[in-house]
This record gives C-alpha cells, structure tokens and sequence, in this order.
C-alpha cells in the first residue's frame, strides 16, 4: 500500500499542501472523540482541513488510521475523508498529527440509513484483494482498536484469528480484572470458539470499530465512515458492533439483510464478538465494563 507525505511540523505540512504563503488562520477544537485532541483548521485562503493530534502517540499510530480509511476509499463504496498527511510536530503539538479533509456535516437524506446499509454491504462484498494474503483474514498490518494495538496477523481460519488475535490479546491485559473463577470462564469460552462462531462464506473488509460516534453525516446527507481499526474478517463482527453502543433503527438492518444477508444464528454470536469490544474498553478505561464482560463470559462458558 502506498505511503503517505509526511513532515517534521504541521506549519511545513501546511506549506508544502497548499502554497507557500498560506497559513493556518483559526484553529477550533472539535469535541466527541475519546483517545485524540481534533481541531478543524482554517487557512488564509479559507480551505477547512479537519487535523487529529495526540501529543503521546507516535506517528505510525495515525499512518495506521490512514491505511484504514485508504482501505474502506479503495472498495468504491462508501465515502471517507481524503488523507492529506500525517507528520510529528515536536514543537506545537508535541506529537504526532494526521490531516484529513474536513467533512461538512449536513442534514440526513429521507432514505439515509437504507443507503448506509447498502454502501456497507457493499463495502463487506467487495474484494478484499491485497489488504490481507487471499484466503485469510487479517490485515496487511498491525493497527489500533483506539489506542490499543491490535494484532491483525493472517489466518486462514476466522475462528481462528478471532481466538487468537482479537479475544486472547484482549484476555491476557485483562487477567487483572478476573479472579480464578473467570479466568476459568474465559478458558471455557476460547476453547468452545468453533461451537459458538461460524467461518464467513467470504471475507469482508471490515471498519473494524463501527459504533454511531464513528458515522458522520455529510453534505451529501450520506454517512461517512471515520476513525476505523480495520481488517478482513466477518462482516457480522461490524454488524455487531453496531449494536454495541445503541444500536442503528431497525430499517437499517432490514436494508443490510436485503443486500448482503445475515446467517441464521448471528444473535447468539453477537454478544461474543462484541466482548472483543467490551473487553478493550475495560483495559483502556477501567472496570465500569467489567459487569458486561462478566455477563458474556458467563453466558458463553456455560452454552
Ligand atoms: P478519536 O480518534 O479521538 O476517537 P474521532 O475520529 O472520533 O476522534 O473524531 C473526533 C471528533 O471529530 C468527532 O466529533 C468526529 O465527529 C469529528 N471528526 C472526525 N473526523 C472528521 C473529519 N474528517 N471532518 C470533520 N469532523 C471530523
């Protein structure tokens, strides 16, 4: 995959994009994410460029997220911000920084969430070519699930990779949490993956963290997706996680199952999946979701 332009400030970013006498005029903070600082800037001559920064990440943590949005841009089916660069800024930001085109917010066309389904069955059909090894699941490279790594190593088995790459990473930083009975459980459940999930009838790319917060409207009144941990997996893992959170109407999923189907059977592998989830925020934001992450264990040591 291509790599990115990236630079040493964000002022030589700014000059060698745009010109050499323009300048960031305003710079507004933008509130709603949870991991990085985001701002929209202004340049004097008025092009709005949405910036993330975080001053303890290093850079390769944002070129990841551009890779993710170069991956859902490159199936055609759905829209994405345009990566401009990203870069590290050791004086202003004390980090690293990425830019993106700023996407205008608009109000929501009358059939948006029959059009969000369809453009995400889509982007769960298309061909996943050159984003893993073919016949496996995985990613090119290792990402993030909002800060944290995840591991995204090729495997020809979903079952597989899921046990070994999204739930067992997850369990071992968790361990502190469980007492022995739990610890049990969770064995229980790694161990019974092959009952419980199903291997895919082709691999999807996936946005890999697809809660409401990461669905933008935009001018064209369609949903943008931002901010992915993206891999080839399951497209059911992203439909579970849409519920995750709140959940979309129902119309959406109806759209999605007439476009792309859902397996018999995806309502009693949806909470596992999403303990993948529930797990990662019990390790970046502390015991508030050790209840939920208890429930699953429970509910699927004893299946
Ligand atoms: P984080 O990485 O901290 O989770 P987000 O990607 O969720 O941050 O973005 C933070 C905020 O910026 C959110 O309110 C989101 O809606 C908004 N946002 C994200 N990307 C863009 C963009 N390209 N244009 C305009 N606003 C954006």
């Amino acid at each position: 995959m291509e790599l990115r332009k990236h630079f040493d400030s964000l002022e030589n970013a700014i000059v060698s994009l745009f010109g050499n006498n323009v300048r960031i005029v305003r710079m507004e903070r933008i509130f709603g994410g949870d991991i990085n600082e985001a701002y929209g800037l202004t340049l004097t001559d008025g092009t709005c460029l949405f910036m993330k920064s975080n001053a303890g990440a290093e850079e390769s943590f944002f070129t990841a997220e551009a890779e993710g949005l170069q991956a859902i841009a490159s199936t055609g089916a759905i829209q994405t911000p345009h990566i401009l660069c990203s870069g590290t800024d050791r004086g202003r930001i004390g980090g690293a920084f990425l830019l993106l085109e700023f996407i205008k917010k608009g109000e929501r066309i009358s059939d948006y969430w029959e059009i969000f389904a369809q453009q995400l069955a889509a982007m769960h059909q298309a061909e996943a070519a050159g984003l893993v090894e073919e016949g496996t699941y995985g990613f090119v490279r290792d990402n993030y699930i909002g800060m944290r790594k995840q591991n995204n190593k090729a495997n020809n088995s979903w079952i597989s990779f899921f046990r070994e790459c999204r739930l067992k990473p997850q369990l071992r930083d968790a361990a502190g949490y469980f007492d022995r009975t739990d610890l049990k459980k969770a064995d229980k459940v790694l161990e019974r993956l092959e009952d419980i999930l199903v291997e895919p009838q082709h691999p999807s790319l996936l946005h890999g963290d697809l809660w409401s917060g990461n669905v933008i409207t935009g001018s064209d009144g369609k949903a943008w997706l931002i901010d992915p941990a993206v891999y080839v997996g399951h497209a059911e893992a992203d439909i579970a996680m849409t519920e995750l959170f709140g959940g979309f109407p129902p119309v959406f999923y109806d759209a999605y199952k007439e476009a792309a189907g859902i397996e018999a059977g995806y309502a009693k592998r949806r909470d596992l999946y999403n303990l993948y989830h529930l797990l990662n925020h019990l390790n970046m934001f502390g015991r508030s979701y050790l209840p939920s992450v208890k429930r699953i264990l429970d509910y699927y040591s004893l299946k």
